[in-house]
């Protein structure tokens, strides 16, 4: 190791901003900020997408179907021409050696440019993936590079270690920046600067894996060694690129680890079994509670009466009936003379639960309120009065419960529903408006393992993996616009068999009116043409808070059978009456909202529906997603397909879920990878009681580094 990595900051020249480089000017930093790249270390993450072979040249008899080659030709024949079928215009060079031919193709060109750069007998490197629809093989639109006549291609391969003799680093680009000058670019980079990047892994873990070391990974992973095989730089298995993934996922999982200690040193309530209101809540429910209801309560009862802070997440599809298992928790901290707060993501929400909470609490004599951001101000300060008082139980609210100025007399349990929708800073604000109050998020939207484990590794996780006793899935179908009369018969029939339905429309923003006129009009037309002699309301996000509240109320009752809606009814709405759903312009909607928004229905024992419409264009995604939605009613499945469908980086908003970005790494494929470090450096936190050890102050720079405020690392630093 050099001298360097004895200090622990990193080398302050990677932090130098691009234009510092040689050759790098106003012009070509734009382009590079373009591609997000500020400052050197930036550039060195900036990995090739692919790989060139140009140890050797192939031969053109040697080039192989459906890949990406790369060899060198004279030109036999240039020119435009028109194809028999189509009668397109095309330009076309037959390319030679003397072991056969190929014919390259353009189909969006400049004649006069290519003319002129390619002459009969022209000699150029060609670069392309080889197609066969005939006898003669063709690249269309290649890349090339003009070579001398009489050129030494084994000089050649030999002069210029930048562009040939070796395998390639192929470069995500920008508009005006050209493969070559990026090669130039990361040749000299990776050359100067590669070296100056440290290691923090620990060595025996580093052998253990097998791990190079950065400097020599990142060197590998630009301009690997001529022995190294294609195919695995092809399939992202080489060596360096496993060593970068691990280096990344051992500092996230460290801030994970960490976290973890510190909430278990932490003191907590102790809380203790009274039973005072838990049994006699039981004993007036009008149902049991499931066995998956029953073992979560279990796992969230063991975390309260331990001394140090619960952070659990309880993870349960819609309708599982998180809601009462909340109540339980509720009532458990409320026996032991705490307070509980219940945060919800939208008003509608929060009056949703304040009203369940509400009524229960009420027939145990205790007392609940509800604070939402636009109470009237007297309204608001007598409430936030008693809650600090401690004269309030148990408070639902909005975002509005962790603002400042509200205090709380003694806060024993926060309650996150819907955790998706809040972030990582959120719940910190809940925590801090007690004395390390135990903390229970609860989410619908399943998460696949992979994602879990980096996005809550730091909560422990109980699953409701059963539905209460009747449900029946909802049975999906997709009507194109046209058939909309049959989707209309179908809620005729539900409505006057005395059931609810809903209509969706999607999200309405200040920018989209028209989607909100959209849901006015069909509001109308609903009640006057459609459905007439039914009573139709109107929700959507603009409404006054009173109003939406009076809408929900009326639809709750069954005063109004149908609710035309924007989806500021897609989270925990809860209405079991309501048995038929119709969603239009369902394309434009991602899975997790159309499987939440599903949710609303299905959630009595009456068979239900939804009837998913799509705009009249939409793309192969939004088809994938709607088939999903008719295949299957499980979430956890909707959820993967979700992943797959969006990638990882786009699922949840992960970057307001507290989700780092990968620059190496990916979820979907490094799962083996992810699972080794994630072990090792919870190890390696045990170890090292915390980071506290001297030989851990490096590492531990680093990460506060790399993750600072995002993994709230602030308390340990
Ligand atoms: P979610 O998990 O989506 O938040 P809710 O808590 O809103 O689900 O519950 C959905 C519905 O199921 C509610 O109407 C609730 O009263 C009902 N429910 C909850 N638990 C049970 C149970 N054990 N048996 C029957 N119905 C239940
Ligand atoms: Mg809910």
């Amino acid at each position: 190791m050099s001298a360097e990595s004895n200090h622990c900051d990193p080398s302050p020249d990677l932090l130098k901003k691009l234009d510092t480089l040689q050759g790098v000017g106003p012009r070509m930093l734009q382009k590079m900020q373009k591609l997000g790249l500020d400052c050197i270390e930036d550039a060195l993450y900036h990995l090739p997408i692919r790989y060139e072979d140009r140890r050797q040249f192939k031969k053109i008899n040697q080039l192989t179907d459906n890949q990406h080659e790369v060899f060198v030709g004279s030109v036999l024949v240039s020119g435009e021409t028109v194809t028999n079928r189509s009668r397109r215009r095309i330009y076309e060079i037959i390319v030679g050696d003397e072991t056969g031919k190929i014919s390259l193709k353009w189909f969006r060109y400049r004649s006069s440019w290519l003319k002129k750069r390619f002459p009969v007998g022209q000699k150029a490197i060609f670069i392309g993936e080889v197609k066969r629809f005939s006898a003669i093989r063709e690249i269309h639109h290649p890349d090339s590079e003009l070579l001398a006549v009489n050129i030494n291609l084994q000089q050649l391969l030999q002069s210029d270690p930048c562009n040939y003799g070796r395998i390639l680093p192929v470069y995500p680009l920008t508009d005006g920046l050209s493969q070559k000058q990026a090669r130039k670019i990361w040749y000299q980079l990776i050359g100067d600067f590669a070296k100056r990047t440290q290691s923090y892994i620990p060595e025996d873990i580093r052998e253990r894996y097998n791990l190079s070391l950065i400097p020599e990974a990142l060197q590998q992973i630009h301009w690997p060694d001529s022995s190294t095989e294609l195919q695995t730089l092809e399939r992202g298995r080489s060596l360096a690129r496993k060593s970068l993934v691990f280096d990344e996922f051992f500092f996230l999982e460290l801030g994970l680890a960490l976290k973890r200690a510190g909430v278990q040193f932490e003191e907590g309530f102790s809380f203790k079994l009274e039973h005072k209101y838990t049994i006699p809540l039981s004993k007036i429910l009008p149902f049991k509670l499931t066995g998956a209801q029953r073992s979560v309560l279990g796992d969230i009862k063991h975390d309260m009466m331990a001394p140090k802070p619960m952070h659990r997440l309880l993870q349960g599809d819609v309708g599982s009936g998180k809601t009462l298992v909340a109540l339980m928790a509720a009532l458990i901290a409320i026996e032991n003379q705490t307070q509980v707060a219940v945060i919800a993501p939208t008003e509608i929400l929060a009056e949703q639960h304040y009203q369940t909470f509400n009524t229960w609490l009420n027939k145990l004599g205790l007392t609940t309120g509800l604070l939402l951001g636009n109470m009237p101000a007297a309204k608001k300060r007598n409430l936030l009065k008693s809650i600090e008082q401690g004269d309030i139980d148990l408070v639902v609210g909005t975002h509005a419960v962790l603002q400042q100025g509200v205090e709380f007399n003694r806060l024993g349990l926060g309650i996150v529903d819907e955790q998706h929708r809040f972030g990582v800073r959120q719940r910190s604000l809940l925590k801090h408006k007690g004395v390390n109050p135990d903390i229970l998020v609860m989410t619908a939207t399943p998460i696949p393992r992979t994602l879990s484990m980096t996005l809550y590794g730091d909560l422990s996780v109980s699953v409701i993996d059963e539905l209460p006793p009747g449900r029946k899935a909802v049975m999906t179908k997709i009507y194109r616009s046209s058939q909309r009369q049959r989707a209309y018969q179908q809620i005729q029939q539900e409505l006057d068999a005395g059931r609810q339905a809903y209509v969706v429309y999607p999200l309405v923003e200040e920018s989209e009116k028209s989607d909100l006129q959209a849901a006015t009009s069909a509001a109308e037309s609903f009640a006057n043409k459609i459905f007439p002699g039914m009573r139709v309301g109107l929700l959507h996000g603009q409404m006054k808070t009173d109003d939406k509240d009076a809408v929900m109320d009326l639809f709750r009752k069954g005063d109004v059978q149908l609710l035309v809606s924007t989806t500021v009814i897609e989270v925990g709405v809860d209405v079991p009456n309501a048995t038929v759903m119709m969603i239009e312009h369902a394309d434009r909607f991602g899975l997790s909202q159309l499987h939440q928004l599903r949710g609303r229905v299905g959630r009595g024992t009456e068979k239900s529906y939804c009837i998913l419409i799509p705009s009249e264009h939409y793309s192969e995604d939004a088809s994938r997603r709607l088939r999903v939605m008719v295949e299957t009613n499980d979430g956890f499945r909707i959820a993967e397909a979700d992943l797959e469908i969006r990638g990882p980086g786009d699922f949840l908003g992960t970057r307001q879920a507290g989700l780092p970005e990968f620059r190496v790494a990916n979820l979907l494929t490094d799962v083996a990878i992810l699972e080794n470090a994630r072990k090792e450096a919870f190890d390696y936190v045990e170890k090292t009681q915390q980071l506290s050890t001297i030989e851990a102050i490096p590492v531990k720079k680093e990460l506060i580094r790399r993750w600072g405020g995002r993994l709230e690392l602030a308390a340990i630093g």
